[in-house]
C-alpha cells in the first residue's frame, strides 16, 4: 500500500490502497475492451486528444509540479520544467504521428509491398519515480499515437503522480482504460506480464528489476523495451572551453540531486586542461544552492528518499575503502528528511570495482587521463551505455568518441538531455530499444506487411 514520504522531511502523507487481484483483472478485461475501439480510431481522433491533454498540462502545471515536488523532491523550477516537457511531448507527438505512422510502400520484381503501421495491443509500464511524469509520458503519447493501450505500474514512491498520470488522460476526454494506473507492488508485475491479453512490456528503472521483467517478458516470448541504469562519461579535451564545459558539469552532474540516468557521472579530464576544471568544478559543486525545494532558488534538494541516500552514502563509503579520495562533500545533516551534500571522488584506483557502479546520486567520479586513446578506454571501462557528452573543438576528436564511444547517445559540447525529437535508449546494460522521436512510436507496434499485384 504505497503512502507517500516527503524526502524534505520525512512527513508521511497520502496512502494510496494496493489493488487486490479481482481489481488488477477489471483493469486489464478494461485494457482490452478499450483497445477494442481505440485501435480502429482514425489519427485525427488520437491527436486531438494528445493536444487536449498537452493543455491540460498546461492548465494544471502548478498543482501537479507541486506533487513532484512532495512526493520526490526535485526543486519546484525543475518540476515546472518536467511539466512543461510533458506538454512539448503530447504535442510532439500529435504534430508528427501521422506521419511517421503513413504507409511504407515499395516496388518488387513483381507487384509491390505496403507495410503498415498497426498497434498491438495493452502494454505494461513499469516506471521510476525520478521523472515521474516525464517518464511516462515519453511511454503514453506515442501508445495514444499507435492506437495501443497502457497500463503503469508506477514507483511505490510516487502514487499521486500516478494517480494524476491517469486522471489527466480522462479528463483531456480520453475513453476509460485508455491508459490506467495500478496501484501494485513489483511483487505482482510478473503475474501481468504473463497474462496473454497484455502484449508487450517496457520499464525504465534499475539493471535488477530489468533483469527480472526481461526474464519474465522472454518467458512470454513478449517484446521488452529496456530504459536501464547509466553512468555516462563526460570527456574533457584540450581544446574545449574549459571553462563552459566544467560549468556545465556541475549542472550535468547535479540536476535532479543527481538522480538522472544521463547525469554525467564520470568526468573524464584530460591532464592538461585538469586542473583548470577542477578549480571551475569544485567551486560549483560546493556552491549550488541546497535547500527547501518548494523555494524557488533552491536548485537541489533532498534525494528522494532517506533509503536512496542511505545507499548512496554506503556506496561513498565503499569508494574510499576501494583507495578513491574523497575530496569533497558526502555530509549528511543532523536533520529529518533525505539530506546530503554533494561529493566529488578523485583518484579512483585503476580497477577498483567503485569505478563500474552507477551512483544514483550527487556524487561525481573524476578521472584525469593522458589523451584520446584513454578517454575513450575510460569512457568504455564500464557494463553500462547510456548516454555521454563530449568536449573538443577538434572535428577528427568528435567523429572518434561517436564511433567508438559504446552508448546510445552521445552529446558534443553540452550536457546531454532527452527530446522528444531524438531517440533515447541505450546499449551494453543500459538496455534495449529506443524512445522518443519515430522509433519509440514504432517499437509497440505490427509492421505489417502486405503483397499487392
Ligand atoms: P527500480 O528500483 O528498478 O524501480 C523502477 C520501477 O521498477 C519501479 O516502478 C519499481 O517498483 C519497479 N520494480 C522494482 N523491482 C521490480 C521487480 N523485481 N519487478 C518488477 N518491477 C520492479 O529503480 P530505481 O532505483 O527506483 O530507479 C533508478 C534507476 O533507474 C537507476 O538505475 C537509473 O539509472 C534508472 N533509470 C533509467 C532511465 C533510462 O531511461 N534509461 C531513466 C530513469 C532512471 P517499486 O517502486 O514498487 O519498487
Amino acid at each position: 500500500m504505497p503512502t507517500q514520504v516527503n524526502p524534505a522531511t520525512g512527513e508521511e502523507g497520502k496512502t494510496f490502497p494496493a489493488l487486490d487481484d479481482g481489481q488488477i483483472e477489471a483493469k486489464i478485461a478494461q485494457a482490452v475492451s478499450t483497445y477494442r475501439g481505440w485501435r480502429t480510431t482514425d489519427y485525427e481522433t488520437r491527436t486531438d486528444l494528445l493536444r487536449k491533454i498537452a493543455d491540460q498540462y498546461d492548465t494544471q502545471r502548478e498543482e501537479l509540479a507541486a506533487i513532484i515536488t512532495a512526493e520526490m523532491g526535485k526543486p519546484i523550477k525543475q518540476a515546472r520544467a518536467e511539466i512543461d516537457k510533458c506538454a512539448k511531448g503530447f504535442r510532439f507527438y500529435a504534430d508528427n504521428g501521422p506521419d511517421m505512422l503513413k504507409p511504407i510502400e515499395k516496388p518488387l520484381v513483381s507487384g509491390r509491398s505496403v507495410s503498415h503501421w498497426l498497434p498491438q495491443g495493452p502494454v505494461l509500464a513499469i516506471m521510476p519515480w525520478n521523472y515521474p511524469f516525464w517518464q511516462v509520458v515519453r511511454f503514453l503519447a506515442p501508445t495514444i499515437m499507435a492506437g495501443n493501450v497502457g497500463l503503469l505500474k508506477h514507483a511505490s514512491s510516487t502514487p499521486e503522480c500516478a494517480a494524476m498520470l491517469e486522471q489527466m488522460v480522462l479528463d483531456a476526454g480520453g475513453p476509460a482504460g485508455l491508459f490506467q494506473n495500478l496501484h501494485i507492488s513489483a511483487s505482482k508485475v510478473a503475474g501481468i506480464i504473463d497474462d496473454p491479453r497484455v502484449v508487450a512490456v517496457t520499464i525504465t528503472g534499475s539493471e535488477a528489476a530489468g533483469i527480472k521483467v526481461a526474464e519474465q517478458a522472454g518467458h512470454n516470448l513478449k517484446k521488452v523495451v529496456l530504459e536501464l541504469g547509466g553512468s555516462d562519461p563526460y570527456v574533457v579535451m584540450p581544446s574545449a572551453d574549459v571553462e563552459q564545459a566544467a560549468r556545465t558539469a556541475v549542472t550535468a552532474r547535479l540536476q535532479n540531486a543527481g538522480q538522472s540516468c544521463i547525469c554525467g557521472k564520470r568526468m573524464i579530464v584530460h591532464e592538461d586542461v585538469y586542473d583548470r576544471f577542477m578549480e571551475i568544478f569544485v567551486e560549483g559543486v560546493k556552491n549550488i544552492k541546497i535547500g527547501d525545494p518548494t523555494d524557488e532558488a533552491t536548485e537541489m534538494g533532498p534525494l528522494s528518499s532517506e533509503g536512496a541516500r542511505n545507499d548512496i552514502a554506503q556506496q561513498l563509503e565503499k569508494a574510499v575503502q576501494q583507495g578513491a579520495t574523497k575530496l569533497y562533500g558526502g555530509d549528511i545533516p543532523d536533520k529529518p528528511g533525505a539530506w546530503m551534500t554533494p561529493a566529488i571522488l578523485t583518484d579512483i584506483p585503476a580497477g577498483a570495482p567503485i569505478a563500474c557502479e552507477e551512483f544514483f546520486g550527487p556524487v561525481a567520479m573524476v578521472f584525469k587521463i593522458k589523451d584520446l586513446d584513454e578517454a575513450v578506454a575510460v569512457a568504455n571501462d564500464i557494463p553500462f551505455g547510456l548516454g555521454s557528452s563530449v568536449w573538443t573543438t577538434d572535428e577528427a576528436e568528435q567523429q572518434r568518441f561517436i564511433r567508438d564511444i559504446e552508448a546510445g547517445m552521445t552529446a558534443v559540447n553540452q550536457m546531454l538531455a532527452s527530446d522528444p525529437y531524438a531517440p533515447f535508449g541505450g546499449v551494453k546494460r543500459s538496455g534495449h530499444g529506443r524512445e522518443l522521436g519515430p522509433y519509440g512510436l514504432h517499437e509497440f507496434m505490427n509492421l505489417k506487411n502486405v503483397m499487392l499485384p
